[in-house]
C-alpha cells in the first residue's frame, strides 16, 4: 500500500493535480465472470474469476445481487415499504438486524469523529433538495429553515437497544446514505463466499470491495479515477480483503452564485462541508470505508490525515484547491 500512495503522490505531482478521485477497476482480460445490475442508484458490478464454472460463477453473483439488492430496499429513505421510510414516517421503531446493525456502526463512527459523520441530517439533506434530482428543488436555504432542520438533527438521540432502535425524540429521522452502499458491498461479498467463490471484486459508485486476487499471483487493480474525461490516474493493487471508498463534491450538487453546493452536508452548520474535493480511505471493512469518506470529508483535510494517521488508515485527501495529500509520508520525497 505504501508504494501505492507513493506512485499516486508522484502521479498527483506530475500531472499537477487537479482531479477528483472516483473508483474503477482493470482486470486481465478472459478469465474473469463479470456481471452488472443497477441498484443504489448507480450501476453494481461483480467479477469473479471463472474457477467454479461459469453457471455456478454466474448463479453465485446473482445471489449476490439479490442480497445487495434486498439490502437496498431495506435502506431506503423514499421507499414506503422500508424499515429506515416507517421509522421516519410511523416513528416504527427499528428491529431489522441489518438496519439495526449499521445503524450501530453509524453511531459508532459518530463517536469516532466527534459527530462528523451523523445519520440523523435526514432533514437537512431533504430541506436542500438532495432526494430529488430535479433541478427546480435545489436551492440554498434560507438561514432560518437551515437552523430550524438543525434543531431535529443530532446522533446522540439516537437510542440503539437489543437490536431496537428508537430515538430519544420524534423529531429525529434518519438517512442511512452516508454508509449503507458500503454495507451493502459487504454483504455482496459475504454471499459470494457462501457460495463457494474465493476471489472477487465487487464495484459501485465511488467504492470497491475485494477479496482473493484476479488470478494465482495476480492482484486485483482498482483505479483512482478522474471523473471529468473517464481516464485514470492510478492503480491500487489488492490483494486480499481490501476495499475503497470515494467521496467527492461532484457526485450530488447544483450550483448558485457560482458556489457549488454538494451532498455531504457538515452537521454542525448545515451546510456543505468546503474544506474537501474527494476524500478516499483504503481498508478492509466496506461499511466503516463508507462511513469514513463522508466523515472525514466533513473534518477537512488537517484532522481527516490526523485522524487517518492516529489509527494507521490509509487515506487520500484532495483540498478544496485541488491538493492532494496522503496520510502516509511518502518516502520517495523523503530521500532527495
Ligand atoms: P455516495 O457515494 O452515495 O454519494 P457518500 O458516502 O458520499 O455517498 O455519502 C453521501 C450521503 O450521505 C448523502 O447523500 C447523504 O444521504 C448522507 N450524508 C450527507 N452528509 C452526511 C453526514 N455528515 N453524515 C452522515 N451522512 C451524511
Ligand atoms: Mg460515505
Amino acid at each position: 500500500m505504501k508504494k501505492t500512495l507513493v506512485l499516486l503522490a508522484a502521479l498527483a505531482a506530475a500531472l499537477g493535480w487537479a482531479y477528483a478521485l472516483r473508483s474503477g477497476a482493470f482486470t486481465p482480460k478472459g478469465k474473469i465472470i463479470k456481471r452488472t445490475r443497477f441498484m443504489m442508484n448507480t450501476l453494481c458490478t461483480i467479477q469473479v474469476p471463472n474457477d467454479l464454472g461459469a453457471r455456478a460463477t454466474g448463479a453465485a453473483i446473482e445471489r449476490a445481487f439479490d442480497r445487495m439488492a434486498e439490502l437496498d430496499k431495506k435502506f431506503s429513505v423514499t421507499n414506503p415499504e422500508s424499515a429506515v421510510y416507517k421509522f421516519n414516517h410511523d416513528r416504527a421503531p427499528i428491529t431489522d438486524p441489518d438496519v439495526a446493525a449499521v445503524a450501530g456502526t453509524a453511531l459508532e463512527v459518530s463517536r469516532a469523529t466527534g459527530g462528523a459523520f451523523d445519520i440523523t441530517v435526514q432533514p437537512l439533506v431533504d430541506l436542500w433538495g438532495f432526494y430529488t434530482t430535479s433541478a427546480s428543488s435545489q436551492a440554498v436555504p434560507s438561514p432560518e429553515k437551515i437552523k430550524a432542520a438543525l434543531a431535529k438533527t443530532g446522533w446522540r438521540r439516537i437510542i440503539l437497544k437489543d437490536g431496537r432502535v428508537t430515538a430519544a425524540d420524534p423529531e429525529v429521522r434518519l438517512d442511512l446514505g452516508g454508509i449503507a452502499k458500503g454495507y451493502i458491498l459487504g454483504e455482496g461479498a459475504k454471499a459470494l463466499k457462501a457460495a463457494g467463490v474465493k476471489s472477487a471484486l465487487l464495484l459501485t459508485g465511488g467504492q470497491v470491495q475485494s477479496f482473493g486476487t484476479a488470478a494465482p499471483g495476480l492482484p486485483w487493480k482498482v483505479g483512482l479515477r478522474n471523473p471529468r474525461n473517464d481516464g485514470y490516474v492510478a492503480s491500487l493493487p489488492f490483494d486480499s480483503e481490501m476495499g475503497v471508498a470515494t467521496a467527492g463534491d461532484y457526485e450530488r450538487y447544483f450550483e448558485a452564485g457560482g458556489v457549488r453546493y454538494h451532498h455531504i452536508l457538515d452537521p454542525k452548520t448545515g451546510y456543505p462541508a468546503r474544506k474537501t474535493m474527494s476524500v478516499s480511505v483504503i481498508t478492509p471493512d466496506p461499511a466503516w470505508a463508507d462511513a469514513l469518506d463522508t466523515a472525514l470529508f466533513v473534518l477537512g483535510p488537517e484532522r481527516a490525515l490526523a485522524f487517518a494517521r492516529e489509527r494507521g488508515l490509509d487515506v487520500i485527501v484532495i483540498d478544496a484547491a485541488g491538493k492532494i495529500q496522503t496520510s502516509r509520508e511518502n518516502p520517495a520525497r523523503n530521500k532527495k
